[in-house]
C-alpha cells in the first residue's frame, strides 16, 4: 500500500467535501450564493467535535476558564469603544480593467511570499545537489541569491510596515505600482487609489430606519466576552489570572471572499479572554502561545505543517500578537491569533460605559484594570486544515485505489459502522441489536446496501475508524469482525469487548 503525500489541490478536498456530504454550496437550488456554505450530515459531525475539543480542552480541563455564550447583536456603543467603527477596516483597491476588488495588504504580503518560494526553491536545488551532505541553514545564510532575495523581503516589509503604520494609502499603492504587482484576471497594472472599507454588516433593529437604530453583526465574539466580564466575575468565584470562553458566529464583509471555508463573510470564532496582573501578560503570553501550538499538533498535525508568524503591524490596542499558520492547500496562512490586548478593550468599555471595570486584586490589595491575553481561531479553517491533513489518495496491493479521510477517531464524524454482510438469514437483525448497543455512547452508522468492499470504500471516505461486519458465523459465536480504517486490518472479536475496543480508540484523552 502506499500513500500520497498531503494534496495540495483544494479543489479536491471541496469536491471531496460535496460528494460525501460535509459541506455544500448555500442554497445551491439558487445557483449558490458566492463563499457562503452549508455544513452537510458529516461536516457537522465534524464541525461539533472540533468545537467541542476546543471548549473541553479550554474549559473542562481549566478550572480557571469559564464559558459564556454571548448574544450576536450588541448595543452599538459596543463597537464605538472597540473602536471597530473608526477603525476594523482592510486597504482595498480595484483593477480598472477587469473591475476586481482586492486588498491591498494581501497583493504585497503574495508578493513577499513569492520571493520567500523563490529561496526555498533554490535552497531545494542546492539540497539535490549536494545531498545529504547539505546544510540548509549556512546556505540560506551564505548564498548570494538568497541573500540578495533576503535583502528584497526585508526592504518591501520595512516600507509596507511603515505604510500601515502610517495609514499612508498612497505608500501602499505605489508600493504596489514598485512591485510591479498586475492583476491576475486581467494582467495589467491600471489601479484604482487604495482605499479602506469597513468590514462591519450593519443593519436595522425595528422598523423605523432612524441612525440611533442601526446596529452591527458582530465582527468578532470577543467583545460579548468583555461587556461581561463584571458579570463573569461576579457569578463565577473566579480569581486573576482567569479565562472566559467562548464559541459563535462572526461577521465581516471580507472585500474578497475566497478560498472555500478560508476566508468567508459569515464563519465561526472560538475565543478565549485570559484576564491577568498588569506586568505580567507577556509571561502568559509566551504560555498560551506554546499552549495553543501544542494542542495543534493532537489534531494530528505535523510540526512542519505549522508555524508562528509574528504580526507585521501590531493592532492599536496590542503590545504584541502572533498567528499560528497551518500549511492549507495554497500555502502557510493564518488559523489562529495570540494577542496581548492589554487593558485596552476594558478601559474603553468603562469609559463608554461609565461602569467601573476593575478586579480587587487581595494579593496586593488594590483595584486595577486586567490585562487580556486572547486565543482567537478560526472554527471554519480548523474544519479545512482537518480535511486537507486527513485526505489522501492511496493506492492497494490490488492495483485499486481508496480515497481516506484519516480524521483523529476522537473527532471523526463517524466512529463505527455496523455492516451486517448480507441482508439475510438474521443477519441485520443481529447487526441491529449491536447498533443499539453502541449508539449511546457512539455517533454509528448502520448500512446493509452494496457489496461489502463499496460499503468500506465509502466509510474511509467519510473518515469512519471501525467498520464491524457481522457475518453468519457471528450467530453461533457472537463474534464479529471489525476493520481498522487506517490499516485496514480486520480482527475477530467478541461482541461484548465492542464498546471498549471502540471507546478506547476514540478516547480525546489519548491525544
Ligand atoms: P485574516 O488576516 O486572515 O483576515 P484576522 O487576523 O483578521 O484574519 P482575527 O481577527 O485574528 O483574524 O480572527 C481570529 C481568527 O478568526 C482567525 O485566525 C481565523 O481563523 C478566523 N477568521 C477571521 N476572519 C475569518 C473569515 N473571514 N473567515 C473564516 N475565518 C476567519
Amino acid at each position: 500500500m502506499s500513500t500520497e503525500t498531503k494534496t495540495t489541490d483544494l479543489q479536491v478536498i471541496i469536491s471531496h467535501c460535496k460528494e460525501y456530504g460535509f459541506i455544500f454550496p448555500s442554497s445551491e437550488i439558487y445557483d449558490g450564493l458566492g463563499a457562503v456554505y452549508d455544513y452537510g450530515p458529516y461536516g457537522i459531525e465534524l464541525k461539533k467535535n472540533i468545537q467541542e475539543y476546543w471548549w473541553k480542552s479550554m474549559v473542562q480541563l481549566h478550572e480557571n476558564i469559564v464559558g459564556l455564550d454571548a448574544a450576536i447583536f450588541m448595543h452599538p456603543k459596543t463597537w464605538k469603544a472597540s473602536g471597530h467603527v473608526d477603525a476594523f477596516s482592510d486597504p482595498m483597491i480595484d483593477n480598472k480593467d477587469s473591475k476586481k476588488r482586492y486588498r491591498a495588504d494581501v497583493l504585497i504580503e503574495d508578493a513577499m511570499a513569492k520571493i520567500e518560494d523563490k529561496i526555498s526553491k533554490e535552497a531545494d536545488k542546492a539540497h539535490k545537489k549536494f545531498g545529504d551532505a547539505f546544510d540548509r541553514a549556512m546556505f540560506l545564510k551564505t548564498n548570494p541569491n538568497v541573500l540578495r532575495n533576503q535583502e528584497k523581503i526585508n526592504t518591501i516589509e520595512a516600507r509596507f510596515k511603515a505604510a500601515l503604520e502610517a495609514n499612508d494609502m498612497a505608500d501602499l499603492k505605489q508600493l504596489i505600482i514598485d512591485l510591479e504587482i498586475v492583476c491576475p484576471i486581467s494582467g495589467t497594472r491600471n489601479w484604482t487609489d487604495v482605499r479602506q472599507f469597513n468590514l462591519m454588516f450593519s443593519t436595522q433593529v425595528g422598523s423605523v430606519a432612524e441612525e440611533s437604530d442601526t446596529i452591527y453583526l458582530r465582527p468578532e465574539t470577543a467583545q460579548g466576552i468583555f461587556v461581561n466580564f463584571l458579570n463573569v466575575l461576579n457569578t463565577s468565584r473566579q480569581r486573576i489570572p482567569f479565562g472566559i470562553a467562548q464559541v459563535g458566529k462572526a461577521f465581516r464583509n471580507e472585500i474578497v471572499a475566497r478560498q472555500f471555508i478560508f476566508r468567508t463573510r459569515e464563519f465561526e470564532q472560538m475565543e478565549m479572554q485570559f484576564f491577568v496582573r498588569p506586568g505580567t501578560e507577556m509571561e502568559w503570553y509566551e504560555y498560551w502561545k506554546n499552549a495553543r501550538i501544542a494542542w495543534h499538533r493532537t489534531l494530528g498535525f505535523a510540526d512542519s505543517d505549522l508555524k508562528f508568524h509574528d504580526h507585521i503591524k501590531l493592532a492599536f490596542y496590542a503590545n504584541a500578537a502572533v498567528d499560528i499558520e497551518y500549511n492549507f492547500p495554497f500555502g502557510f496562512k493564518e488559523i489562529e491569533g495570540i494577542h496581548s490586548r492589554t487593558d485596552y478593550d476594558l478601559k474603553q468599555h468603562q469609559e463608554f460605559s461609565g461602569k467601573r471595570l476593575q478586579y480587587f486584586d487581595p494579593e496586593l490589595n488594590e483595584s486595577y484594570v486586567p490585562y487580556v491575553i486572547e486565543t482567537s481561531i478560526g472554527l471554519n479553517r480548523t474544519f479545512l486544515a482537518v480535511m486537507s491533513n486527513s485526505y489522501k489518495v492511496e493506492k492497494l496491493e490490488d492495483g485499486s485505489e481508496r480515497s481516506v479521510l484519516s480524521i483523529p477517531p476522537f473527532l471523526a464524524p463517524i466512529k463505527v459502522a455496523v455492516l451486517p454482510l448480507m441482508k439475510k438469514d438474521g443477519l441485520p437483525e443481529k447487526a441491529r441489536e449491536i447498533m443499539n448497543e453502541l449508539k449511546y455512547d457512539h455517533m454509528c452508522f448502520y448500512d446493509e446496501k452494496d457489496s461489502i468492499g463499496k460499503r468500506y470504500r465509502r466509510q474511509d471516505a467519510l473518515g469512519t475508524p471501525f467498520c464491524i461486519t457481522i457475518d453468519h458465523d457471528s450467530l453461533t459465536d457472537n463474534k464479529v469482525t471489525i476493520r481498522d480504517r487506517d490499516t485496514m486490518k480486520q480482527e475477530r472479536v467478541s461482541v461484548s469487548e465492542l464498546r471498549a475496543i471502540v471507546a478506547q480508540k476514540v478516547d480525546w484523552r489519548r491525544y
